[in-house]
């Protein structure tokens, strides 16, 4: 696995590892897929629809010295992860490199659904395809190319710990998620693989743009104090870094976990 030449400065902790990192387009992906590849790690950056934000994810990486390429694979339909690894495998066979992957972070969802009372059937079956089934297939195709000693790490939510009716469905899905990682962690020990979860509060993300900027949020919430006890909104480095300690060899003890990053805050 030859390339690290390009990695400018000091040995990263990934040196010599591929990472695939879905939903690297933007927001929290994009800030994992970065830092992995700060690390060290080739990542395989992966989009939905927003190829042009993709492109700019892999070239902030090289141009940081790291190295990335981007893999498309829309999320949420039966033969989603099938797709997704036959990109994933056709990228890095053009890149020159190895077969394998060491780090899968399950990041692309979607989210904030409504209260039950306006939860469609459709928008349900959705947000499930999208945040459990999508990861959890991802998961299932992936365990052939994961090589012995890697890293799962879905980003679930710190909403699994509270009460949130307003996101109920959504909730759900992170509650999921956690279970996945749970169970999944005790199969794959015995190859020294890790799966934990990572649960973020209150990201500024777009997702969140209008919550945090637009006119209609409540004054609690336009609050940034009230957001962490750090008096401040949580960022998207704030999540990688984190995500970058549980993907690194000092983590191999740490599995099968969910791992509150919310800033200390209820959410
Ligand atoms: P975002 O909307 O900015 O990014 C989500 C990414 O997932 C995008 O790149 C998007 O293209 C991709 N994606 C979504 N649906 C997809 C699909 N059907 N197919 C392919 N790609 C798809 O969101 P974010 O705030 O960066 O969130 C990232 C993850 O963190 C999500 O799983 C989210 O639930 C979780 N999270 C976010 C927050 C927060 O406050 N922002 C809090 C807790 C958990």
């Amino acid at each position: 696995r030859g390339d690290r030449e390009t990695v400018i400065g000091t040995m990263g902790v990934l040196d010599g590892r591929t990472a695939l990192v879905t939903g690297a387009s933007r927001g929290i992906g994009r800030a994992i897929a970065r830092r992995l590849a700060a690390d060290g790690a080739v990542v395989a950056v992966h989009f939905g629809s927003s190829e042009a934000a993709a492109k700019q994810t892999v070239e902030m990486i090289i141009a940081s010295g790291g190295r990335a390429f981007p893999v498309h694979a829309t999320l949420g339909a039966p033969g989603d992860a099938a797709a997704l690894w036959a990109a994933f495998d056709a990228g890095l066979a053009a890149a020159g490199l190895d077969p394998g992957v060491d780090v899968i972070v399950n990041n692309a969802g979607i989210g904030r659904s409504e209260d039950i009372r306006n939860v469609t059937p459709a928008e349900f079956d959705q947000l499930f395809a999208v945040n459990v089934r999508a990861p959890f297939f991802i998961v299932q195709h992936g365990l052939v190319r994961l090589r012995d000693g890697g890293r799962i790490i879905n980003i679930s939510s710190g909403v699994t710990r509270i009460a949130t009716p307003d996101i109920l469905a959504y909730a759900m899905t992170k509650g999921a998620l956690d279970t996945f990682s749970l169970a999944l962690a005790k199969d794959l020990g015995v190859r020294g693989i890790t799966v934990n979860s990572v649960n973020p509060g209150i990201i500024d993300t777009d997702v969140n743009a209008d919550w945090l900027r637009g006119d209609e949020q409540a004054p609690a919430a336009r609050s940034a104090a009230s957001l962490s006890v750090f008096g401040r909104v949580g960022q998207p480095q704030d999540v990688a870094d984190v995500v970058a300690f549980v993907a690194s060899p000092d983590a191999r003890w740490v599995t099968g976990q969910t791992i509150d990053t919310t800033g200390g805050s209820a959410l």
